[in-house]
C-alpha cells in the first residue's frame, strides 16, 4: 500500500490531540506537510515543555529526537521514524573522548568549562551538565559563547570546529586565544578549545562558487550557515541559523536575488515561498543524507506502529537525561 498521505491523515485524525509531530526544516516536504510544528533545533526544543500530546514524533536525526526524550514530561513517548538517522557532527564526538579531554584540560585545577553544540549525543549533554556547562544551537551559539566564558578559565567547545571559528571571529576572540586539542597533554594555551568536528552537508560549500557569483551577478546577496568554513562566511553578505536564514529571505526586498547555502530541502522550499517576489537559488545542492532516512513511507510506518501500541521509543537513562536535561535548561534560561 503506497496510499502514506491517507494513512498518515487517517491516524491524525483518530489519535488527535494525542499526537503532534514535529519536523526539522530539513526535511523533505512529503514529511513536512504532516508536521504539527516545524522549526530548527532551537525551536523545535522549545516546543516540547509545552507539548500536551501522550506521542511525540520527531522527524529529524537522533540527537533530535533524544533531545525531546530529555525535555519530554513522564509518560510521554517520543519516537523517529528511522532510528539510525545519526549526524556527522554528533558521531564525531563520542562521549567517552569528550570526558577524558575534559579532564586532561582540567587536570591542573583549572575550570574548562564543556559548552556543546545541540548536534550531540545526549551522553555528551550529560557532560556538559554535570561540569557546569551547556548547549548552544546556531542561533544562540555567540550568547552561549559568551556566557560560558564567563563561568570559568576557558571553554571547550564541541563538536563542530566551524561553528566555534566563525563565533570566535564574530566575538573577537583573537587567534592565539583559540587552541584546536592538536597535543593533549601539552601546554594550554587557548581560551576556546576546539573540538575538530565538520558538517560533510555544510563544508561542501566553497568561496569559489560565491566568487563565481559575484563577477555574474553583482546584486546577488549571498547567505550562509554559520556551520560552513570560516572562508566561505567571510565571503558571503550573512551568515546565520536555519531560522535567521528564513527571516534574512523574509526581509530581502522584492526582486531580490538570494543564494542561500544550507541543506537543498530549505532552500527549495523558500524558493517556492517566494517565487512571486523575488529568487531564492541554491549556492549549491547540498541534500543531509541523514534527514533524508525519514520518508513519508516511514512516517506513515511509525504512526501505525504508535496506534497499534507497538512502537518503540527514544529512551535516555533517567541519571542521563537528568544532567542532559540540567544543560539544555541552562541553555533556556540564558536565552530566555
Ligand atoms: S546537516 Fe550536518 S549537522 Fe545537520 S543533521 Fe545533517 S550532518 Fe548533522
Amino acid at each position: 500500500m503506497a496510499d502514506y498521505p491517507e494513512r498518515i491523515q487517517a491516524i491524525k485524525e483518530r489519535m488527535g490531540q494525542r499526537l503532534h509531530i514535529l519536523a526539522h526544516h530539513y526535511q523533505s516536504d512529503q514529511v513536512v506537510r504532516h508536521a504539527d510544528s516545524v522549526g530548527d533545533s532551537l525551536e523545535l526544543a522549545r516546543r516540547i515543555p509545552s507539548l500536551e500530546a501522550e506521542h511525540i514524533v520527531m522527524c529529524g536525526v537522533f540527537f533530535m529526537a533524544e533531545t525531546a526524550s530529555v525535555l519530554a514530561r513522564q509518560g510521554q513517548g517520543v519516537y523517529l521514524p528511522a532510528r539510525e538517522a545519526g549526524c556527522t557532527l554528533a558521531d564525531l564526538a563520542p562521549a567517552r573522548i569528550v570526558e577524558t579531554t575534559l579532564q586532561e584540560l582540567n587536570r591542573d585545577g583549572g575550570r574548562i568549562v564543556p559548552l556543546a553544540y545541540v548536534n550531540t549525543s545526549s551522553a555528551v549533554k550529560a557532560i556538559c551538565g554535570r561540569y557546569g556547562g551547556s548547549v548552544c544551537t546556531s542561533a544562540n551559539a555567540e550568547t552561549m559563547l559568551r556566557w560560558a566564558l564567563e563561568q570559568g578559565d576557558g571553554v571547550l567547545f564541541l563538536p563542530d570546529k566551524n561553528l566555534a571559528l566563525n563565533i570566535a571571529d564574530r566575538i573577537g576572540i583573537p587567534e592565539n586565544r583559540r587552541d584546536f586539542l592538536l597535543h593533549p597533554g601539552g601546554e594550554q594555551t587557548g581560551v576556546v578549545y576546539i573540538w575538530p568536528g565538520i558538517c560533510d552537508v555544510h563544508t561542501a560549500f566553497r568561496t569559489e562558487a560565491i566568487r563565481e557569483i559575484r563577477e555574474s551577478d553583482s546584486k546577488a546577496r549571498v547567505i550562509v550557515h554559520p556551520e560552513c568554513a570560516p572562508e566561505v562566511v567571510r565571503a558571503a553578505d550573512a551568515s546565520g541559523s536555519t531560522s535567521q536564514i528564513i527571516a534574512y529571505v523574509e526581509a530581502s526586498p522584492p526582486g531580490s536575488r538570494i543564494y542561500v547555502g544550507t541543506e537543498s530541502n530549505l532552500v527549495q522550499r523558500l524558493k517556492r515561498r517566494f517565487a512571486e517576489e523575488k529568487s531564492v537559488l541554491p549556492l549549491k545542492s547540498c541534500d543531509c543524507p541523514f534527514m533524508a532516512q525519514v520518508t513519508e513511507e516511514r512516517l506513515a510506518g511509525l504512526l501505525e506502529a504508535i496506534s497499534g501500541g507497538g512502537a518503540p521509543r527514544v529512551e535516555v537513562a533517567s541519571r542521563e537525561a537528568s544532567w542532559a536535561r540540567e544543560a539544555v535548561n541552562r541553555m533556556l534560561q540564558v536565552c530566555s
